[in-house]
Formats: structure tokens, sequence, C-alpha cells
């Protein structure tokens, strides 16, 4: 109901007019030449920010210090990560699997420094595009870092140590997020890196030991184990894929196995150690006991990520951050200082490119009309391994905490036409839904594809339907969403897919 009455708050002839009556209302009442939003930080959630914000009418200004636009997400995250996992998943079905599909090719092999420049050449390509985007829409990109000196003044120090001052009504803080470390484990980017390092390894490395069985982890483990590597993943939970449905995580545990990935689950790292050319990584048991040395060429630190405050001046205008760094926001996504409001990685919610671009623009239509929103229930993930592992909606241990009778409808790829046509059908969907009502609850799906697919679920999800309402929508065939369909079917009446 609330997004009908927003799209229609948000038409452009009355907008404009109460875009200006709402900022009249606000203190800090316009000077010509000052804008309306400034945003620090150009990532998903700050230069999605900046357009919606120029697209409704406001004068909105960027401050990027990093020299190109787009954040983590674009420059060393989201996209570089996906276009590594895209073309090493490439090198490996050629190397492996083409023979057995009939394409013979006589020989594969990999060239390390054209696949990263394959890499640099799609991240210019898509961060330039930010700003074009900014031109197209008269957003000011002030590039430099920027500090809050006042609720209304933001310095922008650009690299040369030039500075200027931005002036502004508003001011959205997006500054995102830094990969965490231990203490104990000092990162030089070469032999013990983070994401960042590992997205640019200069050659393959023999042995490489993953700390952390998250969704980066997972992630570049993949990447480096395709193209060669031997890798071992140590994680200190019994489980990997944090936050997964359990069922679904110990089926992409066992994939991820059979794919030559190790793990050492319920391990803890104490230290690492360079030794020559190797990294020893102590460990042992969680619960204690068992220590012993592994031992690598390369080690990438996974273990999250962190809120990145630094020199932004939160002191000057009395705002502190949580015992994890975030900024404290209302449901409104604004700080404790009225005219300044924070979004993405910076705050509390999944770190995802995702949740800060509907934060993003839920914050300036907040600062309009009051009217943003998101559904934090309506937030999918997606590992982009292979095969792909997506969910949104609750776990099924979730739903048992939360104490609701559920319905369970699963269906695996291998009764699904398109996925035996394409020889890739590792995996299955598995649908959630409240035994009285049949509202679907959760989403989860381990197979080819399904970050795509996931999206019908979020929609199922965001506008509350049954999975019944999924069940009888028509499918076409031959496509790997019928196996989405039929995990509906068997959720809910007689539980019967057809096709199982
Ligand atoms: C390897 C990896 C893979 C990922 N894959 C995915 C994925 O597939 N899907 C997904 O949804 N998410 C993914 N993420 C997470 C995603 O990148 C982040 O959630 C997202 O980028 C957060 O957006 P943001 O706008 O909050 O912050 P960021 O993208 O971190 O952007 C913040 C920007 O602010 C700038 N900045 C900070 N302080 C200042 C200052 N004082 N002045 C000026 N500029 C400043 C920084 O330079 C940065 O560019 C991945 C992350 C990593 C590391």
């Amino acid at each position: 109901m609330l997004r009908v009455s927003l799209s229609k708050a948000l038409r452009p002839a009355p907008f404009s007019r109460a875009v200006t009556s709402a900022l009249a209302r606000r203190p800090f009442a316009s000077a010509p030449e000052e804008h309306d939003v400034v945003v620090i930080g150009g990532g998903p959630g700050g230069y999605v920010a900046a357009i919606k914000a120029a697209q409704l009418g406001l004068k909105a200004a960027c401050v990027e210090k990093r020299g190109s636009l787009g954040g983590t997400c674009l420059n060393v995250g989201c996209i570089p990560s996906k276009a590594l996992l895209h073309n090493s998943h490439l090198y490996h079905v050629a190397k492996h699997e083409f023979a057995g599909r009939g394409i013979d090719v006589p020989s594969v092999s990999i060239n390390l420094p054209k696949l990263m420049e394959n890499k640099a050449s799609v991240v210019k390509g898509l961060t330039g595009g930010i700003e074009m985007l900014f031109k197209k829409n008269k957003v000011t990109y002030a590039k430099g870092h920027g500090k809050i000196v006042s609720p209304t003044e933001i310095v922008v120090e650009a690299a040369d140590g030039t500075t200027q001052t931005l002036k502004t009504k508003h001011i959205i803080i997006a500054t995102g997020s830094e990969p965490s470390s231990f203490p104990n484990i000092p990162i030089d980017e070469q032999k013990i890196v983070t994401s960042t390092g590992a997205l640019s390894l200069p050659e393959v490395p023999g042995k490489m030991i993953v700390i952390g069985a998250g969704v980066i982890g997972l992630e570049l483990g993949s990447v480096w184990s395709r193209l060669g590597s031997e890798v071992s993943v140590v994680e200190y939970q019994g489980a990997i894929g944090a936050g997964m449905d359990g069922q679904m995580a110990k089926e992409f545990h066992k994939m991820l196995k059979k794919q030559g990935l190790n793990f050492e689950l319920n391990t803890k790292v104490l230290g690492t150690e360079l030794v020559g050319d190797k990294v020893h990584v102590k460990v042992e048991d969680s619960k204690g006991g068992n220590q012993r040395t592994l031992e690598a060429d390369t080690v990438l630190v996974a273990i999250g990520r962190k809120p990145y405050t630094d020199n932004l001046g939160l002191e000057n205008i009395g705002l502190t951050t949580d015992n994890r760094g975030r900024i404290q926001v209302d449901s409104h996504l604004r700080t404790a200082v009225a005219n300044v409001w924070a979004i993405g990685d910076v705050i509390v919610g999944p770190m995802l490119a995702h949740k800060a671009e509907e934060e993003g623009i839920a914050a300036v239509e907040n600062i309009i009309n009051g009217a943003g929103h998101v559904n934090y229930d309506a937030i999918p993930s997606v590992i982009y391994t292979h095969p792909e592992v997506a969910w949104v909606g609750l776990t099924e241990e979730q739903v048992k905490e939360k104490g609701i009778e559920y319905n369970v409808g699963s269906f695996p790829f291998i009764a699904n036409s398109r996925a035996k046509t394409n020889g890739d059908f590792q995996g299955l969907v598995k649908i959630i839904s409240d035994k009285n009502s049949d509202r679907m609850l959760g989403a989860h799906i381990i197979g080819p594809n399904a970050g795509e697919m996931i999206s019908e679920a979020t929609l199922a999800i965001e506008y509350g339907a049954s999975s019944e309402d999924v069940a009888r929508t028509c499918h076409a065939h031959p496509t790997l969403s019928e196996a989405f369909k039929e995990a509906c079917m068997a959720a809910y009446g007689n539980k019967k897919p057809i096709h199982m």
C-alpha cells in the first residue's frame, strides 16, 4: 500500500511543488548556490542517492575520494569479483566439460594478465558510466576526501591538497566499509591479502588458505581454485555461508567439496608467520586444543567488513558510532542530527550493494516528503559460485525460532528439463510458507542462475504472495524458473509437483 501512495507522491508535476514546500519547512533554508543534498561517498548507496536526488529536482553533489565512482562494489567488490568468477567458470567449463559436450578445442590454458585486464576494463567502463550519469543528471562530482565541519558544511580536500567547502541543507553519509582484519595477522596485500588483494594476484598461488567461509571467501576461493590453486577454507563456525538456511548450507558445502575446495570447519585461526616465501597459519579447534600449522603461498583474510568513518568529522556534529563502528539511524535513515542521514554499509544491516541502493533512494525520499521505505524482509542474498546460491526471507531455523507453523516445498534441478538439457542440474529450490495462510516466508535456491531466479521470490515476498499464487502463475517452458514454480506446488495443497 505504501508503495502505491509513494509512487503517486513522486509523480513529476505535483512533486516539484512538494519539494519546494518540504524544503522550505526545513532548517538551513536555501541560498541559491547551496546544495540541497551533499552525499559523502560515491558507492552504490551514495551515487544512487545523488542521482535520485537530482532526478527529483534537488541540487545534489557527491563527494568521492577514491578517484573513481562506484565505491567498493564497482572498484574492488561485486563487479571485479563477478568478472573473475564468470571468466574462471568459463575456463573451468572449457577445460573440463567441453569435450563431453562435443566441443573439441586443442588446448585450454589461462592467461592471467589478460584475465585481469578484462576485469579492469569492465570496472573502468562501469565506473566511467556513473560519471556520465552524474553529468546527465547534473550531479556535482566533488573529487576528494569529505569532512563534515558543521551540519551544513563539508570541506572537500582533493588529492593535490586543495580544498573547497560545500554548503548544503542535507548531508547523506554513504562512506561504506573496509575489510576487517585480525590484530595479529598483518595484511601486506601480497602474501596475506584482503579481498582487494585477492582480486589482483599476479600469479595463481600453489596453495591458498581462505580464512572465513562467508560469501566473499567462498566466491574468491572458488575463483582461485578453478584457476588451479589448492584452496583450503578455515572457518570458526561449524557451517559455511554465514546466514544461509542450514539444509542448503550442508548441500552447498558438499558441492564445493566435490569441486575440490577443502574445509576446516570449527577451526580457530591463532596467527600467521611468514617463513621464506610461505605463510604458516597456526590454528586450533574452535573449542580449543589440537593446535596445528597449515601452510600456504597466499592467505586470504575474509572475515567480514567494518563500517568506514575515518576522518569524516562526525565529532564536529556530535555523532558517535556504536560498538561495531556503525552510524546509528532511525527507521527513516536519519541520524541524531536532523538534517544528516546515513545509508549503506556504514549503518546496520546486511552489507550488500542493493541494500545500500534501496536506502539511497529511501533517504532522498525521506528528505523530500518522509515517504521513503525499505523492506528489510525482502532483501535477497546471492553467492555467485557455480552453482549459485540465493535466498530471500526466512530460513527454516528462523521460522522455527519464531514458532511459526510452516510448510516446506522443494524441487531439485535434476528434475527440471532446462537444467537437464543444459547438463547443469546441481541443486534445488526450497520454499518455506506459512502453514495456515500459505504466504511465502522464505525461498532458498542452489542452482544455475539462482541469483537471477531469486528476484521472482523477492517479488513474491514483497507483495505477500502465497506459494499457490506462484504455483498458479504460468512459467515459460523450458526454463530453470519452472523449478521455482514446482517447488511452490510442493509447498501447498496436495503438495505434489508434476515432474517428481
Ligand atoms: C569482494 C567483494 C565482493 C562483493 N560482492 C557483492 C555482491 O556480489 N553483491 C552485493 O550486493 N554486494 C557485494 N559486496 C558488498 C558491496 O560492495 C557493498 O555492500 C557496497 O559496496 C556498499 O555500498 P556503500 O555505498 O554503502 O559503500 P561503498 O561501496 O563502500 O562506497 C563508499 C565510498 O565512500 C568513499 N568514502 C569513504 N569515506 C569518504 C570520505 N570521507 N570522503 C569521500 N569519500 C569517502 C569510499 O572511497 C567509497 O568509494 C562485495 C564486497 C566485496 C569486498
